[in-house]
């Protein structure tokens, strides 16, 4: 069986590695210079640090054991601190009602429980209660906490208003928690219960990316082939089936089976023989990409957050990653501090294309305004941009990418994966398990439905990673 691969990522690595661990012939296909995708550590300043903040979690035991499987011993348990700034203020997320009331102040909390219990005793008659972002999230904890904590963030994030924001994504990501939820899990209930209160995250020695450099080393060392800076250009199919790939340099390479994770838009518009009405749904789907300012500042101890969210609608960076708190490892014995500074925008609007300096100005510029570096030195600056990386669940977004997975369903010898491969909000750990059932279902003839994974899939064994290795768990209600 020769397979071939678009894309080193999360997805495509795992696909790759599970396939040539079963003796299946692979090649894989890398448009950058690099493997691990968005998920990848870059060498910066003498020090390791990712594409904005990489946190690994799953609750899914075959992805924990293939994480752990590439980790060995080489990680370590990192406590999760991750506030909200807003106003001056750190409010902890998960949020923590206390916490919250304090910063909030009487008068306000106030408001904010009025308008809670407002929402549970006259329910807004809505045709659709869950239509939008912004419906889901007031309906479970009010108007005035939707506009204090959801709001500005979301809005940076996506670039609509939360009202045009599919309540898809509120689900996937908030899932059951409401404001009563969190007072009960003040009031020491079980806090594991939900994925948004995990305290503590395995973290590798060498970076969140070196998991995928050390599978692509493992599968190089199975007879696997991968292909660095070589962008594929289109799937080429025959009567209803994937039969290769065509690269960006013209050349054709058939295979028995082919997996993506390039951009679905990508994928279905350049396919010959896609139905106008795929390509033109593939027209309708959208997504955000993100500016990643990295700025190098002297000295340590400037706030204790692995990363904080930024609502205050002062500062234009959504989220602030300061990778000194994450493992000492990654530092690498440097006393100076690496902060990401975020910012998100759309590939047609002008600060995608703006100059790296003016980049870098305007994230000194927040950070000094935020007041976390106090007066010390800033010692210099750097740019990263993915594209692409925030599937947008625009409202009704469902309707054009149904078109188009009806159509993809329709073909043999094509599976297709990933975070924007499958326009899923993945996590690494959706996405390697899109790539580990993907060569499950090539190798046999196992059906998992991989458009389901992120979605409503059920998993069996439940497990979480602690600093001894895997410990099982009954199994979740849940996909974690
Ligand atoms: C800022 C940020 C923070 C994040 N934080 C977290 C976090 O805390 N925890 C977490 O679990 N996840 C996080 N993620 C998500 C995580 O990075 C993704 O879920 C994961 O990388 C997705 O893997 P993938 O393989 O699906 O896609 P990708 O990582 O995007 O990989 C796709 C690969 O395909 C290649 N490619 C694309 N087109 C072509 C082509 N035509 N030909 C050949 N190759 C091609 C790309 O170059 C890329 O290497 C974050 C993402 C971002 C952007």
């Amino acid at each position: 069986m020769r397979v071939g691969i678009i894309g080193a990522g999360p997805a495509g690595m795992t696909a790759a590695f599970e396939l040539a661990r079963s003796g299946a012939e692979v090649e894989l296909f890398e448009a950058s210079p690099h493997v691990g995708g968005m998920a990848r550590s870059i060498p910066l300043w003498g020090q390791t640090v990712d594409l904005g903040p990489h946190r690994f979690f799953s609750r899914d035991t075959r992805v924990n054991r293939l994480w752990l499987e590439m980790a060995g011993r080489d990680y370590d348990m990192v406590n999760r601190l991750t506030r909200i700034l807003y106003k001056d203020a750190f409010f902890h997320y998960p949020l923590r009602p206390f916490n919250a009331l304090l910063n909030l102040g009487p008068l306000e909390s106030l408001r904010c429980l009025a308008s809670y219990g407002w929402e549970r005793l006259n329910p807004a008659p809505r045709p659709a209660p869950d239509a939008s972002f912004e419906d889901w999230v007031t309906s479970r904890f009010g108007h005035r906490l939707f506009t204090i904590f959801f709001k500005t963030y979301s809005e940076k994030l996506w670039g609509i208003p939360c009202s045009e924001l599919d309540a898809d994504f509120a689900a996937q990501r908030i899932k059951k928690f409401s404001l009563g939820e969190a007072v009960k899990n003040a009031f020491g209930a079980d806090a594991s219960r939900h994925k948004t209160l995990v305290e503590q995250f395995a973290y590798p020695h060498g970076g969140n990316g070196s998991i995928y450099q050390r599978m692509a080393d493992r599968c190089l060392a199975l007879n696997g082939r991968l292909h660095l800076r070589t962008p594929v250009a289109c799937v080429e199919t025959e009567n209803g089936r994937a039969t290769g790939l065509q690269l960006a340099d013209g050349t054709c390479h058939p295979f028995d089976h082919v997996v993506s994770s390039m951009p679905l838009t990508d994928l279905v518009s350049r396919m010959a023989g896609a139905p106008a009405e795929v390509v033109q749904a593939a027209a309708e789907l959208r997504y955000r990409n993100t500016i990643l300012v990295y700025l190098h500042v002297q000295g340590d101890g400037l706030f204790r957050d692995n990363w904080l969210y930024v609502h205050s609608a002062g500062l234009a960076t959504g989220r602030i990653t300061n990778f000194r708190n994450w493992t000492p490892h990654i530092c690498q014995g440097r006393t100076d501090t690496i902060l990401a500074l975020e910012y998100w925008c759309c590939g047609g609007d002008e600060v995608w294309r703006s100059a790296d300096a003016r980049l870098i100005d305007r994230a000194t510029r927040d950070i000094r305004m935020s007041g976390l570096i106090g007066d010390r030195s800033i010692l210099d600056g750097h740019v990263h941009r993915i594209e692409k990386c925030y599937p947008i669940y625009a409202r009704g977004f469902k309707q054009p990418l149904d078109v188009i997975t009806r159509y993809l369903r329709t073909l043999g010898g094509l599976s297709v994966i990933g975070r924007y491969g499958a326009f899923k909000y993945n996590n690494q750990d959706h996405s390697i398990l899109m790539g580990l059932l993907a060569a499950r279902n090539i190798l046999s003839d196992a059906r998992h439905d991989l458009w389901a994974i992120n979605t409503d899939y059920e998993y069996q064994e439940s497990s979480v990673i602690t600093e001894t290795g895997l410990l099982e768990e009954p199994p979740r209600d849940t996909q974690a």
